[in-house]
């Protein structure tokens, strides 16, 4: 046999949590592939809260048991807004039935390191090296391919042309290179977070996250063995107003947010402050001739509903299933292989608009208004308890496409836009728990 023919067919470039799924998948049915990482991921990583969705993805690597080792339980979500506005209390147990009744709060990069060395157990191969790119056209399609230097580290000989996988983040290596158009979302804050000893947890099941809505921007709090991982997300113009560095924004945030102060209180930070800017963009295709886009290369979603893992762990599971459920036989038949490709990338983007609808509830301030009018409603009699069946089934319905379970359903989603609608009254309006761009002194009560 020839190099070529023995050499692998899919390369892989980054070992983030998509990589190293989709490796690991296709490691499991036997299909050779090469991954490239840079090594570069730093100590401290966001993606630590996960959520129902990406569980039968652990189990299909058959790994959960080693996630829950490392990992605080998950049991739901709770959300809070500031100045005494609504509490309200997501439990994963509303999607039993039809996803895992909890999930995991993991610390980084910890958890990219299982993946990768169950990956590794199941065949696949890995090279410590950046991947270098060089670009060109065919048939007026932009095509990518590795660089000579890039093809010799691993070992790949001239004629082989793999199929080329963009799992790089953000660092969005193909899309850059062949300057892809993108969308980008309606969002442009900076996110500041560590991890804290001695922060406060509030009065809620060990390992709940916490997302507040703040006077001006909002937070999360999320458990992880031993310490806390706080994040605040603000407008670039109140971060400005918060100090000149990271650490101290990151302080005052703590020091002024009423809902974070108290719990802040005794708090020993225990890792440098890192910044995140620019979350929300989607690539506006998925795939051209020999390569396709995974996780966040393909584009990332807000992060105030964790589906970040989700999407990049769900979407290598999608990739793989899409491609590969025959083998390799599917890279030598272009029509079969160009129809599949059409049909991932079709539903990973209907999966961000899914995500983006999603978290627009909650950053607008609807999703507490139907929360306070389904409690309203279900106090009220009601012939058969039809209110406060309504009012579990609605719940249902929520936390299942929070849960990464029903996110895209039709049902889901009508029911959402209708609750929101016509559902909702003598409860404040929605401006009144919204995410703020600025600090507003204004109760949210006295607003309302
Ligand atoms: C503020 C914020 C908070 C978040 N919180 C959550 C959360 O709570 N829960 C959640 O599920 N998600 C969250 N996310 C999203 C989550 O972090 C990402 O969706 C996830 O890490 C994406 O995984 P990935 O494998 O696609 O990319 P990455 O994790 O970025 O991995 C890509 C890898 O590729 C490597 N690489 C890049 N270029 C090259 C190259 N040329 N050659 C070789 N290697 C390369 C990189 O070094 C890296 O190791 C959050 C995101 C943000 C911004």
């Amino acid at each position: 046999m020839s190099m070529s023919e023995t050499s692998p067919k899919v390369v892989i470039v980054g070992a983030g949590p998509a990589g190293c799924t989709l490796a690991g998948l296709l490691a499991k049915r036997g299909i050779d592939c090469l991954v490239f990482d840079d090594d570069k991921r730093p100590d401290l990583l966001v993606g630590e809260s996960l959520i129902p969705g990406v569980v039968p993805v652990f189990r299909q690597l058959g790994i959960e048991d080693r996630v829950a080792a490392m990992a605080t339980r998950k049991p739901g979500a709770s959300f809070f807004v500031t100045d005494g506005g609504p509490r309200l209390h997501f439990s994963f147990k509303n999607v039993e039935g039809h996803l895992p009744p909890y999930s995991y709060n993991t610390p980084r990069p910890e958890f990219d390191n299982l993946l990768r060395s169950r990956a590794e157990e199941l065949g696949a191969k890995f090279v410590s090296a950046r991947a270098e790119l060089e670009t060109g056209t065919e048939n007026g399609e932009a095509t990518i391919r590795l660089s000579a230097r890039s093809r010799e580290v691993a070992g790949l000989p001239e004629e082989a042309k793999p199929l080329l996988i963009d799992c790089s983040g953000r660092t969005r290596a193909f899309a850059r290179a062949m300057n892809l158009p993108t969308e980008k979302g309606e969002r442009d804050d900076i996110a500041y977070f560590a991890h804290y000893e001695d922060f406060d947890h509030d009065e809620v099941d060990p390992g709940q996250v916490i997302i507040s809505v703040l006077r001006a921007g909002w937070s999360w709090r999320i458990p992880l063995p031993g310490r806390l991982s706080v994040g605040i997300v603000v407008s670039k113009e109140h971060a400005k107003t918060l100090g000149s560095t990271a650490e101290e924004r990151m302080e005052n945030a703590l020091r002024q947010e009423p809902l974070l102060a108290e719990k802040a209180k005794r708090a020993r930070r225990i890792t440098p402050v890192m910044t995140y800017s620019n979350y929300q963009l989607l690539a506006d295709r998925g795939h051209g001739p020999g390569w396709v886009l995974c996780g966040d290369a393909f584009g990332f979603v807000d992060p105030m509903l964790s589906p970040g893992l989700f999407m990049s762990l769900v979407g290598a599971q999608q990739l793989d299933s899409c491609l590969f459920a025959h083998g390799l036989a599917i890279l030598n038949q272009p029509k079969k292989l160009a129809c599949a490709l059409n049909k991932y990338s079709a539903r990973i983007i209907d999966w961000h608009r899914a995500w983006q609808e999603l978290v627009r509830y909650f950053y607008d301030g609807r999703i507490f208004r139907i929360h306070l009018a389904g409690n309203n409603l279900s106090m009220k009699p009601s012939p058969f308890n039809l209110a406060s069946r309504m009012e579990r089934h609605s719940t249902r319905h929520i936390a299942s496409m929070a849960s990464g379970g029903w996110t895209r359903s039709k049902y889901s989603r009508g029911l959402m836009k209708m609750l929101s609608r016509y559902l909702v009254w003598d409860v404040p309006p929605a401006e009144s728990f919204a995410v703020r761009a600025n600090w507003q002194d204004k109760s949210r009560a006295e607003a309302a």
